[in-house]
């Protein structure tokens, strides 16, 4: 059990590393992040840094000798770098759950095997299995890298067979998978935290817009029925159930006609989607996140408030001045210095009595 006054390891330094530190330190304890990265979000706010690359496996090992735990905050870390880790120090979620949801196909394969429902999928590992892909599952259909994939990067969109080789290309000729194309009706995700107990607790059901495939707003409560969300809820923790997993995990779904349910993705860290719970819940995911990997019990997950997250990307954040006005928001800016487009530089989230936002969108 780690007590206060510990100092725990946080791979990455981006606004997650950086929320995930603040949560520690309600709690009395000291995150200390690792990042090749000078100045990074994180590190703002921490208790110590170790800036150097993901292999490089002398200060690797210093910073597992100097820390009780190690967790993450992204899932494209080098296995290898987590292998080492883990022979040192414990490391939370696992690394088979690392490995998992860091190949989109094994991630398929594993949701189809624990009986979750999926796009149709095939794997592409060379032209031809993508033709040969195409003409079972139909177009309009999704080529995505099996790994390294995030916010729409790696993927084409395939609306016509005669696109295979274009799609094959721009995908740099990687190991893939080639989706069906879903039509959904909304978008959601659970965040889920699982205690080394084997507890879990679901948070309300998030409905998430993009834009750009950049994650834009997240609504709670989703406009969805209450068997819709209780399945979902079902979903997710059969996934951190499965995976014998420790500390917060986010599943994306897709919502089809009569409320069915496929499972999009799962992120194995705590989620954009869930920023909300910092201002509308008692326990936030990252703080409910550090109470998983310490071994402590979770805390309450209940919403007391509606909440809509709307990330400031890019630009957005210039407006900072006008947001930070607003009575009813609270404005989180990451620290990042230039807004280049598409960058995370921080989120609002708007709070509603309960209630309000119960109908769908307002
Ligand atoms: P992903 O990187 O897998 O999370 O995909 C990013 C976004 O692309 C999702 O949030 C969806 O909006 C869209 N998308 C991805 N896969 C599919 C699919 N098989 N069918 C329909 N839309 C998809």
């Amino acid at each position: 059990m780690i007590a206060p006054g510990m100092e725990i390891g946080i791979l990455g330094g981006g606004q997650l590393g950086r929320m995930l530190a603040l949560s520690a330190a309600r709690l009395g304890l000291k995150a200390h992040i690792y990042c090749p990265e000078s100045d990074s979000p994180a590190a703002q706010v921490a208790h110590a840094v170790t800036i150097a690359a993901y292999d490089d496996r002398a200060m690797l090992d210093k910073f597992a000798d100097a820390v009780a735990l190690v967790t993450y905050e992204f899932e494209n870390i080098p296995l290898a770098t987590v292998k080492q880790l883990a022979r040192r120090v414990p490391l939370w979620p696992g690394i088979d759950a690392l490995g998992v949801a860091q190949d989109r196909l094994r991630e398929k394969r594993f949701l189809q095997a624990i009986g979750i429902e999926t796009a149709p999928f095939a794997a592409i590992d060379k032209a031809a299995d993508l033709t040969a892909a195409v003409d079972v599952i139909g177009v309009p259909a999704v080529l995505k890298t099996r790994t390294l994939g995030y916010d729409g990067k790696g993927q084409f969109m395939l609306r016509d067979g005669a696109q295979c080789a274009q799609a094959w290309r721009a995908i740099g000729e990687a190991p893939a998978i080639l989706e069906g194309f879903v039509s959904f009706e909304r978008e959601i995700s659970v965040i889920a935290a699982r205690a080394i107990s084997g507890d879990v607790v679901c948070y309300d059901v998030a409905e998430n817009e993009h834009r750009n495939h950049i994650l834009d707003i997240s609504t709670v409560p989703a406009a969805i029925d209450a068997d819709t969300a209780e399945q979902a809820q079902t979903i997710a923790t059969m996934v951190a159930t499965s995976l014998n997993y420790v500390g917060v995990l986010a599943v994306e779904m897709f919502v089809c006609s009569g409320g069915k349910l496929i499972v999009n993705e799962i992120a194995p860290r705590v989620h954009n989607s869930g920023h909300w719970t910092i201002d509308a819940c008692l326990v936030s995911q990252f703080e409910q996140h550090i109470r998983a990997i310490c071994g402590w019990p979770l805390g309450s997950a209940r919403r007391h408030s509606d909440a809509r997250m709307r990330n400031l990307i890019g630009a957005d954040a210039d407006d900072w001045g006008a947001l930070v006005r607003n009575r009813t928001a609270a404005l989180h800016l990451y620290g990042k210095g230039a807004a280049r487009p598409g960058r995370k530089m921080g989120h609002v989230t708007e709070i509603f009595p309960t209630g309000t936002l119960s109908a769908g969108k307002d």
